[in-house]
């Protein structure tokens, strides 16, 4: 026989999937509002009831960028789910003991908070989430290791950057000396096809090269690829500016890390 208690948690229709945390948000008194990034499910909102009373209950398991196994139930009030538990996986702690490493993962969260959407399953894009964070909690710290991250999301959300060749005429990229590139249409032109267009940053091959080559190279053997000044700067221009078209906005996150170089470094 099945007993009253029993009856309400089969109701409730309790789930579980792994997760990793997008973004919190503390509410009333002791609650926490969480969004999650899951295997099964995509972005995922829920509340966790006394989270930020009872420490032990959810130790660890809902702080920003954690990696968590979370027992969740669906419809709740305002399309929140109810966090009935989480486990840490991992904590990355070496993320968290290094400001840098601390405000990338912050920003890749951001990213893949902006780039999903709530119930729309993306395995391959939790992957490359959970990879990352890996590689950031326990690899020293590469260069331009999120112009990497941002390649890859974009391509995996459907809008990956034309950038081997020109769009209009497709001479291929090895064979364009001055390539610019257009944020609207995301992708490149060579100066000929260039014409009129409105807004065009200028990028030089060897940049675009490197962005490709870190957008497939494996992350084991990232350390090889070379990011000089320049490829730095010249890509932060392009891929923001081509996030912030698909956007409509600036990410707060990369805002505060560019700033944080420009202090610190
Ligand atoms: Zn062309």
């Amino acid at each position: 026989m099945v007993s009253d208690e029993w009856r309400a948690v089969i109701g409730r229709n309790v789930q579980k999937t792994r997760a990793v945390v997008l973004r919190t948000l503390d509410y009333g008194e002791s609650d926490r509002i969480v969004t999650f990034f899951t295997t099964d499910l995509g972005k995922l909102k829920g509340i966790a009831k006394g989270a930020r009373r009872s420490k032990r209950r959810f130790a660890n398991a809902l702080e920003l960028f954690s990696l968590s196994n979370v027992l969740f139930s669906r419809g709740g009030r305002g399309g929140l789910s109810l966090i009935e538990g989480a486990d840490v996986v991992s904590h990355h702690p070496g993320i968290r003991e290094d400001l840098e490493k601390t405000l990338i993962a912050t920003y890749l969260a951001e990213l893949v908070d902006g780039f999903s959407a709530e119930g729309k399953k993306n395995a391959e894009l939790f992957r490359l989430l959970e990879d990352f964070l890996v590689f950031l909690d326990r690899e020293a710290l590469q260069p331009g290791i999120e112009r990497f991250f941002e390649m890859r999301l974009l391509k995996l959300t459907g809008y990956d950057l034309h950038i081997r060749s020109c769009l209009t005429c497709r001479k291929q990229l090895d064979e364009i000396s001055e390539p610019a590139f257009i944020p609207a249409d995301g992708g490149i032109r060579c100066r000929t096809c260039l014409k009129n267009a409105t807004t065009a940053l200028s990028v030089a091959p060897g940049t675009l090269k490197t962005l490709i080559a870190g957008s497939q190279t494996d992350l084991q053997v990232i350390s090889r690829l070379v990011v000089s000044d320049r490829m730095a700067k010249e890509s932060r221009a392009i891929l923001g500016a081509i996030i912030e078209h698909l956007l409509g906005k600036a990410l707060k996150s990369l805002k505060v890390l560019d700033d944080m170089r420009k202090t610190v470094l």
